[in-house]
């Protein structure tokens, strides 16, 4: 099944061009995630780890045994906001060039992680930076810092320890050391993939369409749960002025992730087909 898309889905029937898994931020394995998607009914999805797809062969391959559709992804992380991502959808995950983009991307950010730790520790924190990649099993992120502060009692959850310790104006706060978003939107395409911002609504802005457009971004996300009703509505009008096409994602991080959404983007069934043909040709063949 793997290798085509869903010619149509069927009444009830999801997708999801937006989930983590444990190469990143996410707490579940990729196969796991696989497992998951196929339990809540999406027959189209994407797994797009911050910065790797180190999971996307795992990812494809339960996925091909599930009979869904897989499309291989990727997100950047940008250094012009903390929350600027860009998506990748489709990328060549044996790109050499953009390998090693995400390679230097992997650099940086393991110096803004022992940054953050340094600043934690002279807070009067204990937390060490051996702690933390020993607990990550590809992407480092601020997210295993949260996890580590939470096992240590000094947050209760996730989204405590961001408040209390990682967000900006707290001790532990350091600036994103991601790529500029023209070299990500750039770096995906030039990987044979489709460049798409990620949850919008969330950094409206920051938002640079028309220099993007240029740079060669393909679509927007729409569709995401946090966005509300009147946001979705006024960036499907932004994505038909610049001729973007609009995508849909749950953003899902797994249990314990601090993260309610669960797998399957909020999407109206009567433009699902639209969002899964726009997508199509992405669809993994291997
Ligand atoms: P980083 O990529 O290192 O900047 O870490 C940011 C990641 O941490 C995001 O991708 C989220 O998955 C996670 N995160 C950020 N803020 C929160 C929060 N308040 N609650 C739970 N997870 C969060
Ligand atoms: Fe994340
Ligand atoms: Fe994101
Ligand atoms: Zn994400």
């Amino acid at each position: 099944m793997s290798g085509r898309a869903p010619a149509r889905m069927k009444a009830g029937e999801k997708l999801d061009l937006h989930t983590h898994s444990d190469r990143s931020d996410g707490t579940l394995p990729p196969a796991q995630v696989a497992r998951e998607a196929a339990r809540r009914g999406v027959r189209l999805w994407a797994l797009t780890d911050h910065d790797t797809v180190s999971g996307l062969n795992e990812a494809a391959a339960e996925a091909s045994s599930l009979g869904i559709a897989f499309i291989g992804g990727v997100e950047i992380s940008t250094r012009q906001h903390d929350y600027l991502h860009i998506l990748g959808l489709g990328v060549n995950h044996r790109d050499k060039r953009f390998l090693q983009t995400l390679e230097e991307a992997a650099s940086r950010r393991d110096a803004r992680i022992r940054r953050v730790t340094e600043q934690l520790a002279a807070a009067g924190v204990d937390i060490s930076y051996a702690e933390i990649r020993g607990l990550a099993r590809g992407s480092l992120s601020r997210a295993h810092i949260a996890d580590l502060l939470k096992s240590k009692g000094y947050a209760s959850s996730r989204s405590d320890a961001f408040r209390k310790y990682l967000d900006p104006g707290k001790p532990g706060y350091a600036p994103s050391g991601g790529l500029d978003a023209c070299e990500a939107i750039a770096a995906i395409t030039n990987a044979g993939g489709a460049a798409v911002v990620a949850h919008p609504g969330l950094v409206l802005p920051v938002l640079e369409l028309p220099a993007w457009k240029t740079a060669g971004l393909a679509g927007l996300e729409v569709f995401y749960p946090s966005h509300s009703a009147d946001m979705t509505r006024k960036l499907l009008e932004m994505a038909v002025k610049y001729g973007f096409f609009a995508t849909a994602g749950s953003d899902y991080h797994g249990p314990d992730s601090g993260r309610t959404a669960s797998l399957g983007a909020p999407l109206p069934e009567k433009l699902r087909d639209e969002v899964a043909a726009s997508v199509e040709k992405f669809v993994w063949n291997s």
